[in-house]
């Protein structure tokens, strides 16, 4: 290095390429740690969003997303239920707490370690195999502080199973929840039945309030925004004030 610039080798490709001292530094930063990745970042800081921009943003992560249906089964029947009420098709069951750390392994283990893994729990409906989320979380978490990597966790329930308890694990935990609801009390009854024919409205919102209440940060989604979905989401119970309302399509 000299006169503020530095030079690094790609061995892969035999080149010595001339970068600004920073680039430099970003590029020998621990948390590079492999080729590939630092050819994308130099790729990224080549390509004007990098050093000397003025919109440059943190570097560009990838994030692999892994869905793991937790549970084959659900408690709800959705009359358009793209899952045949959750076990697609299959025979019903829920994934042992033991699988569930062993998938986690096996996928973190083939992510690139500067990436963002998540992991995403979904069924049919993921609560009813709660021990299965409690163990992939668990080893999740371990190997994101044992090995300072990131891990990002979700979850996508029908709500049904939410109760205090629940929702302080996973709030504690950094799991995003994602709830997914009809309308109001009518077109959800109507839509999104218990498997047993019960209405199932009350049990899903019956949590919406202290889930609110402790949860930093809440997004309502529409499919669409329309006049008549926002007058339904405002007749839900919820601290609709606390909601950023926004259209997914
Ligand atoms: S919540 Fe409804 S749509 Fe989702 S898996 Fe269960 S029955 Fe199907």
């Amino acid at each position: 290095m000299g006169s503020g610039r530095g030079y690094v080798y790609f061995p892969r490709y035999g080149k010595v390429l001339q970068l600004a001292l920073d680039e430099v530094a970003l590029l020998n930063s621990h948390e590079v740690r492999y080729l590939g990745r630092r050819l994308e970042l130099l790729e990224w800081l080549r390509s004007g969003l990098g050093f000397g921009s003025a919109n440059r943003g943190e570097p560009p992560r990838r994030r692999f997303g892994l869905f793991l249906n937790v549970a084959n089964d659900c408690n709800l029947a959705c009359v358009y239920c793209f899952a045949a009420c959750g076990t697609y098709g299959k025979r019903a069951s829920l994934m042992s707490p033991d699988l569930a750390a062993q998938i986690t392994h096996y996928c973190l283990d083939r992510v690139p370690i500067d990436e963002v893994a998540h992991l995403i729990y979904f069924g049919g409906e993921p609560l009813l195999a709660w021990d299965a989320i409690v163990a992939s979380h668990r080893v999740g978490l371990e190997r994101a502080r044992a090995e300072d990597r990131r891990v990002r966790f979700s979850l996508v329930t029908n709500g049904v199973l939410l109760c205090r308890e629940t929702i302080d694990f996973l709030i504690d935990a950094g799991i995003t929840i994602t709830i997914s609801i009809d309308g109001g009390e009518e077109i959800q009854n109507r839509q999104r039945p218990m498997k047993t024919g019960k209405p199932s409205f009350a049990a899903v919102t019956q949590s919406l309030s202290y889930l609110l209440a402790k949860s930093p940060r809440v997004c309502a989604y529409s499919r669409k925004m329309s006049e008549v979905a926002m007058r339904v989401l405002s007749r839900m119970p919820l601290a609709v004030s606390k909601c950023a309302i926004v259209s997914a399509l």
